[in-house]
Protein backbone atom coordinates (compact mmCIF):
# COMPACT_ATOMS: atom_id res chain seq x y z
CA UNK A 1 0.00 0.00 0.00
CA UNK A 2 1.06 3.45 -1.12
CA UNK A 3 2.90 5.29 2.19
CA UNK A 4 2.34 9.00 2.52
CA UNK A 5 4.88 11.47 3.39
CA UNK A 6 4.33 11.68 7.26
CA UNK A 7 5.84 14.85 7.34
CA UNK A 8 3.30 16.61 5.86
CA UNK A 9 0.95 15.71 8.37
CA UNK A 10 2.84 17.10 10.99
CA UNK A 11 3.11 20.92 9.19
CA UNK A 12 1.27 23.43 11.20
CA UNK A 13 -2.09 24.68 9.60
CA UNK A 14 -1.23 27.88 7.91
CA UNK A 15 -4.69 29.42 8.18
CA UNK A 16 -3.82 33.11 8.16
CA UNK A 17 -5.06 34.03 5.36
CA UNK A 18 -7.62 31.91 4.97
CA UNK A 19 -8.78 33.18 9.00
CA UNK A 20 -8.39 36.74 7.82
CA UNK A 21 -10.79 35.92 4.28
CA UNK A 22 -13.12 34.05 7.00
CA UNK A 23 -13.58 37.40 9.57
CA UNK A 24 -13.49 40.33 6.32
CA UNK A 25 -16.37 38.26 4.48
CA UNK A 26 -18.46 37.75 7.39
CA UNK A 27 -17.80 41.44 8.07
CA UNK A 28 -19.28 42.39 4.82
CA UNK A 29 -22.25 40.21 5.03
CA UNK A 30 -23.37 41.57 8.14
CA UNK A 31 -21.99 44.96 7.11
CA UNK A 32 -23.02 45.38 3.19
CA UNK A 33 -22.31 49.01 3.18
CA UNK A 34 -18.98 49.39 4.53
CA UNK A 35 -16.30 50.43 2.36
CA UNK A 36 -13.34 48.17 3.42
CA UNK A 37 -9.69 49.00 2.74
CA UNK A 38 -7.53 45.97 2.13
CA UNK A 39 -3.70 46.54 3.35
CA UNK A 40 -2.81 42.72 4.03
CA UNK A 41 -1.83 40.84 1.49
CA UNK A 42 1.30 41.22 -0.29
CA UNK A 43 0.79 41.49 -3.71
CA UNK A 44 1.27 44.31 -5.75
CA UNK A 45 -1.98 46.81 -7.84
CA UNK A 46 0.51 48.26 -10.31
CA UNK A 47 0.31 46.82 -14.19
CA UNK A 48 3.46 45.90 -15.20
CA UNK A 49 5.98 48.07 -17.39
CA UNK A 50 5.28 49.29 -21.12
CA UNK A 51 9.14 47.99 -21.71
CA UNK A 52 7.78 44.28 -20.77
CA UNK A 53 4.64 44.28 -22.43
CA UNK A 54 5.88 45.81 -25.64
CA UNK A 55 8.86 42.77 -25.20
CA UNK A 56 6.52 40.37 -23.94
CA UNK A 57 4.78 41.39 -27.40
CA UNK A 58 7.56 40.81 -29.44
CA UNK A 59 8.13 37.50 -27.86
CA UNK A 60 4.90 36.43 -28.59
CA UNK A 61 5.19 37.20 -32.48
CA UNK A 62 8.47 35.83 -32.69
CA UNK A 63 6.91 32.37 -31.59
CA UNK A 64 4.70 32.54 -34.24
CA UNK A 65 6.90 33.05 -36.99
CA UNK A 66 9.08 29.60 -38.07
CA UNK A 67 12.44 31.34 -38.34
CA UNK A 68 12.07 32.64 -35.10
CA UNK A 69 10.24 30.04 -33.14
CA UNK A 70 11.61 28.59 -30.26
CA UNK A 71 10.67 25.08 -28.26
CA UNK A 72 12.62 23.38 -25.64
CA UNK A 73 15.48 26.16 -24.23
CA UNK A 74 18.63 23.94 -23.79
CA UNK A 75 19.33 24.02 -20.48
CA UNK A 76 16.15 25.64 -18.57
CA UNK A 77 18.83 28.10 -17.11
CA UNK A 78 17.38 31.08 -18.62
CA UNK A 79 18.44 32.37 -21.89
CA UNK A 80 21.53 33.93 -22.55
CA UNK A 81 20.05 37.45 -22.81
CA UNK A 82 18.22 37.70 -19.66
CA UNK A 83 21.17 35.63 -17.45
CA UNK A 84 23.25 38.28 -19.06
CA UNK A 85 20.89 41.12 -18.33
CA UNK A 86 20.62 40.07 -14.58
CA UNK A 87 24.81 40.13 -14.19
CA UNK A 88 24.33 43.58 -15.57
CA UNK A 89 22.06 44.45 -12.88
CA UNK A 90 23.91 43.22 -10.33
CA UNK A 91 26.67 44.91 -11.74
CA UNK A 92 25.14 48.49 -11.62
CA UNK A 93 25.06 47.70 -7.50
CA UNK A 94 28.40 47.70 -7.74
CA UNK A 95 28.06 43.80 -7.36
CA UNK A 96 30.44 41.00 -9.34
CA UNK A 97 27.66 38.39 -10.08
CA UNK A 98 29.07 36.16 -13.68
CA UNK A 99 25.76 35.26 -15.93
CA UNK A 100 27.11 31.53 -15.86
CA UNK A 101 26.19 31.23 -11.68
CA UNK A 102 22.60 32.87 -12.49
CA UNK A 103 19.55 30.03 -13.14
CA UNK A 104 16.41 32.24 -14.13
CA UNK A 105 12.90 30.52 -12.58
CA UNK A 106 9.59 31.40 -12.35
CA UNK A 107 9.49 33.32 -9.09
CA UNK A 108 11.41 32.95 -6.18
CA UNK A 109 8.71 30.70 -4.01
CA UNK A 110 9.66 27.68 -6.33
CA UNK A 111 13.40 27.73 -5.37
CA UNK A 112 13.03 28.66 -1.85
CA UNK A 113 11.27 25.40 -1.88
CA UNK A 114 13.06 23.57 -3.81
CA UNK A 115 16.60 24.64 -3.25
CA UNK A 116 16.46 21.82 0.17
CA UNK A 117 16.65 19.02 -2.22
CA UNK A 118 20.53 19.43 -2.70
CA UNK A 119 21.04 19.35 0.86
CA UNK A 120 20.98 15.90 3.05
CA UNK A 121 18.01 15.72 5.43
CA UNK A 122 20.60 15.34 8.57
CA UNK A 123 20.90 19.33 8.09
CA UNK A 124 19.90 21.57 11.18
CA UNK A 125 18.35 24.26 9.58
CA UNK A 126 18.08 28.18 11.50
CA UNK A 127 15.11 30.35 10.09
CA UNK A 128 14.66 33.97 11.62
CA UNK A 129 11.50 33.98 13.91
CA UNK A 130 8.81 35.92 12.31
CA UNK A 131 9.49 34.36 8.47
CA UNK A 132 8.11 34.07 5.43
CA UNK A 133 6.33 30.54 6.08
CA UNK A 134 8.04 28.96 2.93
CA UNK A 135 11.58 28.58 4.37
CA UNK A 136 9.67 26.38 7.88
CA UNK A 137 7.29 24.19 5.60
CA UNK A 138 9.60 23.43 2.79
CA UNK A 139 12.40 22.08 5.18
CA UNK A 140 9.53 20.48 7.75
CA UNK A 141 8.29 18.79 4.62
CA UNK A 142 11.46 16.49 4.58
CA UNK A 143 12.01 16.51 8.04
CA UNK A 144 14.43 18.63 8.73
CA UNK A 145 15.18 19.93 12.08
CA UNK A 146 14.47 23.68 12.16
CA UNK A 147 15.46 26.12 15.03
CA UNK A 148 14.54 29.83 14.85
CA UNK A 149 16.70 33.20 15.74
CA UNK A 150 14.69 35.43 17.49
CA UNK A 151 14.05 39.03 15.87
CA UNK A 152 12.03 40.99 18.07
CA UNK A 153 11.77 44.36 19.38
CA UNK A 154 15.35 44.02 21.11
CA UNK A 155 17.21 43.90 18.10
CA UNK A 156 14.91 45.94 15.71
CA UNK A 157 13.51 42.67 14.19
CA UNK A 158 17.07 41.58 12.79
CA UNK A 159 18.70 38.69 14.22
CA UNK A 160 22.22 38.34 14.45
CA UNK A 161 23.97 34.64 14.88
CA UNK A 162 24.78 33.64 18.25
CA UNK A 163 28.39 31.68 18.55
CA UNK A 164 26.60 29.09 21.20
CA UNK A 165 23.99 27.86 18.15
CA UNK A 166 25.05 25.48 15.64
CA UNK A 167 23.21 26.07 12.41
CA UNK A 168 24.20 24.24 8.81
CA UNK A 169 21.59 26.11 6.84
CA UNK A 170 20.22 29.20 7.68
CA UNK A 171 17.59 31.58 5.94
CA UNK A 172 17.52 35.76 5.75
CA UNK A 173 15.42 37.77 4.06
CA UNK A 174 16.38 41.41 3.67
CA UNK A 175 14.57 43.55 3.56
CA UNK A 176 12.43 41.59 5.05
CA UNK A 177 8.95 39.89 4.57
CA UNK A 178 6.47 40.48 7.33
CA UNK A 179 8.84 43.11 9.47
CA UNK A 180 10.85 45.40 6.77
CA UNK A 181 13.53 45.30 8.51
CA UNK A 182 17.11 45.40 6.66
CA UNK A 183 20.23 44.22 7.82
CA UNK A 184 22.85 46.73 7.48
CA UNK A 185 26.17 45.51 5.72
CA UNK A 186 28.31 45.04 9.06
CA UNK A 187 25.39 43.31 9.93
CA UNK A 188 25.18 40.78 6.90
CA UNK A 189 29.34 40.68 7.23
CA UNK A 190 28.29 39.22 10.92
CA UNK A 191 26.36 36.47 9.23
CA UNK A 192 28.77 35.80 6.11
CA UNK A 193 31.45 35.23 8.77
CA UNK A 194 29.49 33.14 11.02
CA UNK A 195 28.57 31.02 7.93
CA UNK A 196 32.20 30.73 6.55
CA UNK A 197 33.54 29.72 9.35
CA UNK A 198 31.19 27.03 10.41
CA UNK A 199 30.70 25.41 6.99
CA UNK A 200 27.11 26.32 7.07
CA UNK A 201 25.77 28.17 4.03
CA UNK A 202 23.23 30.95 3.91
CA UNK A 203 20.29 31.23 1.71
CA UNK A 204 19.24 35.00 0.96
CA UNK A 205 15.92 35.84 0.08
CA UNK A 206 16.45 39.09 -1.46
CA UNK A 207 13.18 39.26 -3.49
CA UNK A 208 12.68 43.41 -1.77
CA UNK A 209 15.73 44.33 -2.58
CA UNK A 210 14.73 47.10 -5.11
CA UNK A 211 12.73 49.02 -2.32
CA UNK A 212 16.42 49.91 -0.55
CA UNK A 213 17.00 53.48 -0.11
CA UNK A 214 19.85 53.28 2.33
CA UNK A 215 23.17 53.31 1.36
CA UNK A 216 24.25 51.33 4.14
CA UNK A 217 21.87 48.66 2.93
CA UNK A 218 22.94 46.07 0.42
CA UNK A 219 20.85 45.20 -1.99
CA UNK A 220 22.74 41.78 -2.79
CA UNK A 221 24.12 39.54 -0.18
CA UNK A 222 27.66 39.56 -2.64
CA UNK A 223 28.18 42.73 -1.61
CA UNK A 224 29.82 41.55 1.51
CA UNK A 225 33.42 39.98 1.11
CA UNK A 226 33.31 36.43 1.93
CA UNK A 227 29.35 35.55 0.61
CA UNK A 228 30.64 33.52 -2.18
CA UNK A 229 31.80 31.00 0.16
CA UNK A 230 28.82 30.54 1.98
CA UNK A 231 25.50 32.43 0.16
CA UNK A 232 22.96 31.30 -2.40
CA UNK A 233 20.56 33.98 -2.97
CA UNK A 234 17.45 33.87 -4.60
CA UNK A 235 15.71 37.47 -6.02
CA UNK A 236 12.57 37.79 -8.00
CA UNK A 237 10.65 40.10 -10.41
CA UNK A 238 7.21 39.69 -8.35
CA UNK A 239 7.65 42.99 -6.40
CA UNK A 240 10.60 44.68 -8.66
CA UNK A 241 8.44 44.61 -11.59
CA UNK A 242 5.41 43.39 -10.68
CA UNK A 243 5.64 40.60 -12.13
CA UNK A 244 3.16 38.65 -9.50
CA UNK A 245 0.98 36.83 -12.37
CA UNK A 246 4.04 36.79 -14.40
CA UNK A 247 6.35 34.76 -13.03
CA UNK A 248 9.93 35.46 -13.26
CA UNK A 249 13.09 35.40 -10.72
CA UNK A 250 16.42 33.99 -10.42
CA UNK A 251 18.44 32.26 -8.10
CA UNK A 252 22.70 32.50 -7.69
CA UNK A 253 24.63 29.89 -6.83
CA UNK A 254 28.21 30.93 -6.76
CA UNK A 255 30.62 28.69 -8.52
CA UNK A 256 32.97 29.22 -4.99
CA UNK A 257 30.35 27.54 -3.30
CA UNK A 258 31.37 24.07 -2.04
CA UNK A 259 30.71 21.95 0.44
CA UNK A 260 31.83 18.26 2.39
CA UNK A 261 30.46 15.13 0.89
CA UNK A 262 30.51 12.18 3.49
CA UNK A 263 34.18 10.95 2.02
CA UNK A 264 35.41 14.13 2.66
CA UNK A 265 35.51 15.01 -1.01
CA UNK A 266 34.33 18.20 -2.34
CA UNK A 267 31.55 19.17 -3.94
CA UNK A 268 30.12 22.20 -6.29
CA UNK A 269 26.76 23.29 -4.58
CA UNK A 270 26.64 24.88 -8.21
CA UNK A 271 26.86 21.62 -9.82
CA UNK A 272 23.72 20.23 -7.83
CA UNK A 273 21.84 22.82 -8.31
CA UNK A 274 22.30 22.47 -11.80
CA UNK A 275 21.91 18.76 -11.74
CA UNK A 276 18.73 18.93 -9.89
CA UNK A 277 17.21 21.55 -12.12
CA UNK A 278 18.04 19.55 -15.16
CA UNK A 279 15.99 16.96 -13.65
CA UNK A 280 12.90 18.69 -12.39
CA UNK A 281 12.43 22.04 -14.22
CA UNK A 282 11.80 22.99 -17.86
CA UNK A 283 12.73 26.52 -17.78
CA UNK A 284 10.48 29.58 -18.04
CA UNK A 285 8.48 30.89 -21.32
CA UNK A 286 10.18 32.79 -23.30
CA UNK A 287 7.74 35.48 -23.94
CA UNK A 288 8.16 35.93 -20.55
CA UNK A 289 11.96 36.10 -20.39
CA UNK A 290 11.54 39.03 -23.25
CA UNK A 291 9.45 40.88 -20.75
CA UNK A 292 11.95 40.30 -17.92
CA UNK A 293 15.00 41.37 -19.81
CA UNK A 294 13.25 44.46 -20.81
CA UNK A 295 12.90 45.61 -16.98
CA UNK A 296 16.48 45.78 -16.94
CA UNK A 297 17.28 48.20 -19.68
CA UNK A 298 17.44 51.81 -19.06
CA UNK A 299 13.73 52.43 -20.41
CA UNK A 300 12.65 49.23 -18.05
CA UNK A 301 14.69 50.34 -14.82
CA UNK A 302 13.23 54.06 -15.72
CA UNK A 303 9.66 52.23 -15.98
CA UNK A 304 9.48 50.44 -12.93
CA UNK A 305 10.91 53.22 -10.30
CA UNK A 306 8.02 55.25 -10.89
CA UNK A 307 5.90 52.35 -9.38
CA UNK A 308 8.59 51.58 -6.97
CA UNK A 309 8.23 55.13 -6.04
CA UNK A 310 4.27 55.44 -5.78
CA UNK A 311 4.46 52.45 -3.17
CA UNK A 312 7.33 53.95 -1.14
CA UNK A 313 5.38 57.26 -1.48
CA UNK A 314 2.43 54.91 0.41
CA UNK A 315 4.80 53.56 2.68
CA UNK A 316 5.33 57.22 4.00
CA UNK A 317 1.70 57.67 4.54
CA UNK A 318 1.59 55.16 6.60
CA UNK A 319 4.67 55.74 8.51
CA UNK A 320 3.71 59.40 8.95
CA UNK A 321 0.71 58.56 10.04
CA UNK A 322 2.20 56.00 12.75
CA UNK A 323 4.66 58.82 13.70
CA UNK A 324 1.80 61.00 14.49
CA UNK A 325 -0.16 58.05 16.45
CA UNK A 326 3.29 57.29 18.81
CA UNK A 327 3.04 54.05 17.54
CA UNK A 328 6.73 52.28 17.18
CA UNK A 329 7.06 50.39 14.11
CA UNK A 330 9.85 49.22 11.32
CA UNK A 331 10.07 48.90 8.08
CA UNK A 332 8.76 51.32 5.03
CA UNK A 333 12.26 52.89 4.55
CA UNK A 334 13.89 50.37 2.36
CA UNK A 335 10.21 48.05 2.39
CA UNK A 336 7.08 47.86 1.11
CA UNK A 337 6.02 46.50 4.50
CA UNK A 338 5.30 47.89 7.88
CA UNK A 339 5.21 46.10 11.00
CA UNK A 340 3.78 48.10 13.81
CA UNK A 341 3.16 47.46 17.25
CA UNK A 342 -0.27 47.16 18.30
CA UNK A 343 -1.56 49.63 20.32
CA UNK A 344 -2.29 49.34 24.16
CA UNK A 345 -0.63 45.70 24.48
CA UNK A 346 -3.08 44.24 21.57
CA UNK A 347 -3.09 40.99 20.58
CA UNK A 348 -2.19 40.87 16.60
CA UNK A 349 -5.98 39.40 15.84
CA UNK A 350 -7.52 41.59 18.25
CA UNK A 351 -5.93 44.96 16.59
CA UNK A 352 -7.07 43.30 13.26
CA UNK A 353 -10.39 42.81 14.78
CA UNK A 354 -10.59 46.63 15.48
CA UNK A 355 -9.42 48.07 12.29
CA UNK A 356 -11.66 45.72 10.65
CA UNK A 357 -14.49 46.43 13.15
CA UNK A 358 -13.67 50.18 13.61
CA UNK A 359 -11.78 51.98 10.67
CA UNK A 360 -12.86 48.83 8.11
CA UNK A 361 -9.02 48.75 7.12
CA UNK A 362 -7.70 45.17 6.93
CA UNK A 363 -4.11 44.65 7.86
CA UNK A 364 -2.15 40.92 8.19
CA UNK A 365 -2.04 39.67 12.37
CA UNK A 366 1.98 39.03 13.04
CA UNK A 367 1.41 36.29 15.16
CA UNK A 368 1.03 34.57 11.49
CA UNK A 369 4.48 34.59 10.59
CA UNK A 370 5.52 33.25 14.19
CA UNK A 371 5.49 33.54 17.74
CA UNK A 372 8.07 37.27 17.30
CA UNK A 373 5.18 38.61 15.62
CA UNK A 374 2.29 37.93 18.16
CA UNK A 375 1.84 41.92 19.36
CA UNK A 376 2.89 42.86 16.02
CA UNK A 377 0.70 43.49 12.49
CA UNK A 378 1.87 44.30 8.82
CA UNK A 379 0.49 46.87 6.52
CA UNK A 380 1.36 46.87 3.03
CA UNK A 381 2.41 49.73 1.26
CA UNK A 382 1.11 48.24 -2.63
CA UNK A 383 -2.26 49.47 -2.18
CA UNK A 384 -3.68 52.70 -4.07
CA UNK A 385 -2.50 55.41 -3.04
CA UNK A 386 -5.92 57.47 -2.07
CA UNK A 387 -7.25 54.59 -0.20
CA UNK A 388 -4.10 54.76 1.79
CA UNK A 389 -4.96 58.00 2.84
CA UNK A 390 -8.11 57.28 3.76
CA UNK A 391 -7.07 54.69 5.49
CA UNK A 392 -4.59 55.85 7.77
CA UNK A 393 -7.17 59.32 8.42
CA UNK A 394 -9.27 56.37 9.34
CA UNK A 395 -6.73 54.61 11.71
CA UNK A 396 -6.20 57.88 13.42
CA UNK A 397 -9.53 58.90 14.54
CA UNK A 398 -9.49 55.57 15.90
CA UNK A 399 -6.55 55.34 17.85
CA UNK A 400 -6.35 59.46 19.00
N1 LIG B 1 10.32 35.67 -0.79
C1 LIG B 1 9.59 36.48 -0.03
C2 LIG B 1 10.18 36.99 1.21
C3 LIG B 1 8.29 36.83 -0.41
O1 LIG B 1 7.59 37.65 0.37
C4 LIG B 1 7.76 36.32 -1.59
C5 LIG B 1 6.41 36.64 -2.03
O2 LIG B 1 5.62 37.25 -1.38
C6 LIG B 1 8.58 35.46 -2.35
C7 LIG B 1 9.85 35.16 -1.92
C8 LIG B 1 8.08 34.77 -3.59
O3 LIG B 1 7.71 35.57 -4.59
P1 LIG B 1 7.55 35.04 -6.07
O4 LIG B 1 7.38 33.57 -6.04
O5 LIG B 1 6.33 35.74 -6.56
O6 LIG B 1 8.80 35.45 -6.77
Amino acid sequence: MVKVNENYLKLEKNYLFINIAKKVNAYKAAHPEADIIRMGIGDVTLPICKAAVDAMKKGADEMGVKETFKGYEDSGAGYDFLREAVSGYYKSFGVDVPADDIRINDGAKADCGNIVDIFGDDNTILITDPAYPVYVDSNRMSGRKVIFADSDESNGFAAMPDENVKADIIYLCSPNNPTGSAYTKAQLKEWVDYANKNGSVIIYDAAYEAFITEDDIPRSIYAIEGAKTCAIEMCSLSKTAGFTGMRCGYTVVPEELKAKASDGSEVSLKQLWNRREGSKFNGVSYPVQCAAAAVFTPEGQQQIKVNIEYYQNNAKTIAAALDELGIKYTGGKNSPYIWLKCPNGMGSWEFFDLLLEKANVVGTPGAGFGKNGEGWFRLTSFGDKDRTVEAMERLKKILA
